[in-house]
């Protein structure tokens, strides 16, 4: 432990976001981040506690308390406080394959059971795994290392979101030969058509690829697996299959109206959204519109930062559930993941624009109403509200909201029906693919990692998914594994 009284010595600071009014004049990363001195001093703000909740990744009140990757947290943030920056990253890359990743984009479980945060303010774990994979790329150690032996083993991994990056990653370091199908036209999955730029650059994504390619990983890109090449190929070619899909299969609105136009998917409105930025083609544009956003949470406020950025008239985020509270109820009690109302950036730059927070909620969608031409004019809402576990609507609540860009941004149900079709995959009543008990193996030479077998979640838990299947792949393969 670097510095035994630095939790009251120094006080929490983090990296300074970017006035909402001026970081919607673009689609950059908003976070200036600390000087390596600064960041030291908030290194020492660490305790060491005995019992570091911070790396636990356990599940308390059926949510996750604490680094699912087990992230050495303690370890890092004492040689981040006495300099040793290298060493840190060392230990940092032991538990987590892309630091640049979860630094940008994780709510860091982490810091909500930092003992500091029991009392006081946590100590800021996400800027200083931030610090260290940024000054590693600086100074030149996060480079490839490229395997020295191979053990002549071929691994087809379907899917390149962080578990199949994650998986790819770790059993191509072991000497596997690691082919990643992706049928998008680039690599990264949700990180890269998903994730707005505001929250991760691509050009982060594209300088971990850049290492994963010269390690040896061979990505494929504009490939669907099941159609542009056939179950029986990849039998053929391959000692072990990856699915790591992800959970793209959309919850829909089941409204009158629903086929007009101007209703779009959240991702689907997110990905062309990032593809004009990189490619300058076809948007579907919230300029000058009136847009609603069915759906509360982290994909809803990232159509809400967007819409801003593409100059929309006016945004709403309708929520079914009720306001969490401000501050944690005493039934939530440290280290339990906080449920409290936070209001993100999106949000943040809502109220900056319009001078109102984006969200209503226990309201739900009723009606899509149209002008002549069929196109969507208006939303008629109602309020909403759960008895005994139904969901009840508020009779009298109706109210009529301007609207001609209605996004559906209501959550994920699962593997799509293709790749079950193409497969036969057995799936739960989840609709994830089903695998043998406490395993993450399907069948024969098959495996799944991610969002496809966890269901709808994080990156944290898709790189934790993608490192634990390629241990069991790695086992199935060599009859033992060394991988930890
Ligand atoms: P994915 O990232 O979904 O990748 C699956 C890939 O498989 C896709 O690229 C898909 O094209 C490909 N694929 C599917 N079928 C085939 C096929 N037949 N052939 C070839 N390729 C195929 N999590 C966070 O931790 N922080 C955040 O801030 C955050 N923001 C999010 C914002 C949005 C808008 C969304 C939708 C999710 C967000 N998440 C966030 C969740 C996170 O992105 C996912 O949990 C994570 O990406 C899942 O990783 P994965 O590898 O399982 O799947």
């Amino acid at each position: 432990m670097g510095k035994p009284t630095g939790f009251m010595d120094y006080k929490r600071e983090t990296s300074v976001s970017e006035a909402p009014l001026e970081r919607i004049r673009n689609f950059n990363e908003f976070h200036t981040p600390l000087s390596k001195e600064e960041q030291q001093i908030q290194g020492a703000r660490c305790m060491n506690c005995g019992v570091p909740f911070c790396q636990a990744g356990m599940n308390i009140m059926g949510m996750t308390s604490g680094c699912p990757l087990h992230n050495l947290v303690p370890e890092w943030n004492d040689l981040v406080y006495t300099g040793n920056w290298e060493q840190a990253y060392n230990r940092l890359k032991k538990t987590n394959n892309f630091p640049e990743f979860t630094s940008r984009v994780c709510p860091a479980l982490c810091e909500a059971a930092c003992t500091c945060g029991h009392w006081g303010a946590p100590v800021s774990v996400r800027d200083n795994e931030h610090g260290i994979i940024e000054t590693a790329y600086k100074e030149g150690y996060a480079g490839p290392h490229i395997p020295k032996v191979r053990t002549g083993k071929k691994v087809a991994i379907i899917g390149s979101g962080p578990s199949g990056l994650a998986a790819a990653d770790q059993l191509n370091s072991r000497g596997h030969a690691v082919t990643v199908y992706e049928r998008n036209d680039r690599v990264g999955g949700l990180l890269r058509y998903g994730i707005p730029n505001m929250k991760l650059e691509k050009k982060v994504i594209q300088r971990r690829l850049d290492i994963l390619t010269e390690e040896g990983i061979v990505f494929k890109t504009n490939v669907n697996v099941g159609k542009d090449i056939t179950k029986k190929e990849l039998e053929k070619e391959f000692d072990a299959i990856i699915f790591a899909t992800g959970s793209k299969k959309a919850r829909d609105l089941n409204v009158k109206n629903r086929d007009c136009t101007g209703i779009y998917f959240a991702v689907d409105y997110l990905t062309k959204a990032t593809k004009h930025l990189l490619d300058n083609t076809d948007e579907i544009s919230a300029k000058y519109k009136h847009v609603v956003i069915v759906g509360g949470g982290d994909t809803g406020n990232d159509c809400v930062g967007t819409s801003i950025r593409q100059g929309c008239a006016s945004v709403v985020q309708i929520e079914m559930m009720p306001k969490a509270p401000d501050e944690r109820l005493e039934s939530n009690p440290w280290p339990e993941w906080p449920k409290i109302c936070k209001t993100d950036y999106g949000q943040e730059e809502a109220i900056a624009v319009f001078k109102k927070d984006p969200r209503i909620y226990e309201t739900t969608v009723k009606e899509c109403i149209l002008d002549d031409q069929k196109n969507l004019k208006q939303i008629k809402t109602v309020k909403v509200h759960f008895n005994n576990g139904k969901l009840e609507e508020v009779k009298g609540t109706e109210q009529i909201l301007d609207c001609d860009l209605l996004l559906i941004a209501a959550g994920f149900i699962g593997v799509e029906d293709d790749l079950k079709k193409s497969f036969k995959l057995e799936t739960t009543q989840r609709n994830t693919i089903v695998t043998q008990p406490n395993s993450y193996q399907v069948k024969d030479k098959y495996f799944t990692a991610g969002d496809c077998h966890r269901g709808q979640s994080l990156v944290v838990w898709a790189i934790h998914e993608g490192k634990e299947c390629a241990k069991e792949v790695d086992a199935y393969l060599m009859g033992y594994t060394n991988m930890e």
